[in-house]
């Protein structure tokens, strides 16, 4: 099994990188790659304890994108994690999520709900590698009793459109594509379905991403028939994996069930390993 998208504590996953990476081998799979949220500090981790267990990795990341106010997100493969400018770019990104998570605390306080934020301020504050997010403002607003879940915590409080929502300002897909691309990788745009407009789909890949995840939890046959078949129209490369932010985060149960097929792999691979070999030329 090969499943190149899964998260660790580097972003809102439940697993660190040594848990990862023994979960995913005992769910079967020999080759990962993890896509934190706009966070490579994972990478280096897993990879070592990937090579410890006898397992292929490649680079990766999960970056966030903006279009028209929505979020968009974009895949890297491959990418040079030292690079400099790919690194200032995201720690920007991380400073954004920040600031977007203290306005949040901020209406969850105007709204009279208190929470313990003392451990995401902590995680904020020493550890600027580490992407916030909504989920962790969720899973305070469980543990304070305010809700049962952290389904409930985004339906009531944190989804667009409720009362603690605080809108992103971010790079558009194209810029992020770009980015990726200076760093040696291949972008492709992560879960197309969730964006629920294939007009959109295949605008944003016209704009010069050169891959679309097709293998996902959220895409079932159809849907990645369909993508499969766009892909194949636009001569895309195809990525895929099961999006596993942990035990008992909802969706674990994608993890050693949605993977990526060997050939689709062996093409990526290939695009990153000749785009690598092309930043090495004088
Ligand atoms: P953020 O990056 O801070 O905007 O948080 C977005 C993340 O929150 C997504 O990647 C999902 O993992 C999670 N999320 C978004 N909407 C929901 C929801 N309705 N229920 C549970 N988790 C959600
Ligand atoms: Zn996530
Ligand atoms: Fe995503
Ligand atoms: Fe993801």
């Amino acid at each position: 099994m090969i499943d190149l998208h899964l998260h660790t504590t580097a972003s809102d996953g439940r697993s660190s990188p040594d848990a990862l990476v023994a979960e995913a081998a005992a769910a079967g799979v020999r080759t990962l790659a993890v896509t934190d949220h706009d966070t490579v500090e994972a990478v280096p981790a897993v990879g070592a304890a990937a090579e410890r267990a006898g397992l292929a990795t490649m680079a990766g990341i999960e970056i966030t994108a903006i279009h028209r106010g929505r979020d968009v997100h974009i895949l890297g493969y491959g990418v040079d994690v030292g690079d400099a400018n790919l690194r200032a770019f995201l720690a920007a990104q991380r400073q954004s999520r920040r600031a977007r998570v203290v306005s949040i605390l901020e209406r969850l306080a105007a709204l009279g709900l208190s929470i313990d934020a003392s451990s995401l301020m902590t995680a904020m504050i020493v550890d600027t590698g580490r992407a916030v997010g909504r989920p962790m403002v969720a899973r305070a607003l469980v543990a304070a009793g305010h809700v049962p879940d952290v389904a409930a915590a985004f339906d009531r409080y944190l989804a667009e459109g409720r009362p603690a929502f605080v809108p992103r300002v971010g790079p558009s897909p194209a810029e992020v594509g770009r980015r990726i691309v200076r760093a040696g990788g291949v972008a492709s745009l992560a879960h197309p379905a969730k964006l629920g407009d294939d007009e959109l789909v295949r605008t944003l890949v016209g704009e010069g991403l050169e891959a679309i995840e097709v293998y996902h939890p959220d895409h079932d046959e159809e849907a990645t028939k369909r993508y499969r078949a766009l892909a194949d129209a636009q001569d895309l490369i195809v990525t895929g994996g099961s999006d596993y932010h942990g035990p008992g985060s909802g969706r674990d149960s994608a993890l050693g069930r949605v993977g990526l097929p060997a050939a689709d792999y062996a093409r990526l691979a290939d695009r990153a390993a000749s785009r690598a070999a092309g930043r090495r030329a004088p």
